[in-house]
């Protein structure tokens, strides 16, 4: 009887991410009407980002921060932000370059992130984690009509694209946010795309759906500190640019996070009193924890205590 209704708790979580998760698509449709207006700002040499990027106020959430790499071939993205802000992003790159949009990288499924790779066209190359391409093939965005829009090619554990200052290295270190994160990294520029393994500094999103999970997030984080050197900024998937150590700290951020919660069921503690229990900001300055009831649900789920 008890596991029977510990059973529905955790389908119900289920439900209830991918209600989250569905409504942050479908939110762009019940925008109040007036310009898209996405903010361009300029990184290094020939990298710009492309922000408007935090979640909370629908009128202007464009999706995730998306890197615009101008290459002599064309242009490099990185993630396509929400569906229905195509024009507004490609209005925003042709003010810092007249070259085309030739290649779409994707650090992982969600629509804030993949969202307009429909409207860049299907004869654009596009590039993705093996996972992401298949939880991809999943969402009504990529269904029957608009396979054409999946990506052409994917990655196992690194793939590197172009050559010299233009070349672009995608590493995939494992399970977290998704099953699926990419990393991408401009060498010459010693700056790196994370996506949403580093979103915000806020307990991270674990989409268990798509294979999310926080459990896995500190080792993976860990693979990724050893497996990448000479990088020195940041591109986080939702918050400002920040540097590679506040990564590091990240790292400990989530590592601490589910630490407590280990500690937490090891006590006997129910998800609500581990909830309750758990505050991590006096060690982490400038933290929310907005999220931090979602992310230990996820892990309970994910343990099932
Ligand atoms: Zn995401």
């Amino acid at each position: 009887m008890r596991r029977g209704h510990m059973r529905r708790g955790v389908v119900l979580g289920a439900v209830v991410v991918v209600g989250a998760l569905s409504m942050a698509v479908a939110r762009p449709q019940a925008q109040p009407p007036g310009p898209k207006v996405i903010d361009i700002e300029k990184l290094k040499d020939n990298l710009y980002i492309l922000t408007s990027s935090t979640p909370g106020n629908p009128a202007t959430f464009s999706g995730g921060n998306v890197a615009v790499f101008v290459t002599d071939g064309g242009v490099v993205l990185v993630d396509t932000k929400l569906a229905g802000w195509g024009q507004a992003l490609l209005d925003k790159v042709k003010t810092v370059t007249s070259k085309p949009i030739t290649t779409i990288i994707n650090t992982h499924t969600h629509g804030d992130h993949t969202g307009n790779n429909g409207f860049f066209g299907a004869t654009v190359d596009s590039i993705t984690h093996e996972n992401t391409a298949a939880n991809m093939a999943k969402m009504d965005a990529f269904k029957s009509d608009n396979t054409k829009f999946l990506p052409k090619k994917t990655f196992k554990d690194r793939m590197s694209i172009g050559s010299g200052k233009d070349r672009i290295d995608l590493y995939y270190f494992g399970a977290g946010h998704t099953n699926g994160d990419a990393f991408i990294v401009f060498p010459a520029l010693r700056v790196m795309h994370a996506g949403d393994m580093f979103a915000w500094k806020d307990a991270p999103l674990y989409d268990r759906n798509n294979g999310g999970s926080g459990v896995a997030h500190p080792q993976t984080f860990a693979k990724l500190l050893a497996g990448i050197k000479g990088v020195d900024t940041v591109i986080p998937g939702h918050i400002p640019v920040t540097t590679w150590k506040e990564l590091e700290e990240y790292q400990r951020f989530t590592s601490d996070l589910l630490a407590a919660v280990q500690g937490a069921i090891k006590e006997g503690k129910n998800v609500g009193d581990a909830v309750a229990s758990i505050d991590l900001t006096p060690k982490y300055k400038g933290y929310r924890s907005e999220r931090v009831k979602a992310a230990v649900e996820a892990i309970y789920a994910e343990l099932k205590p």
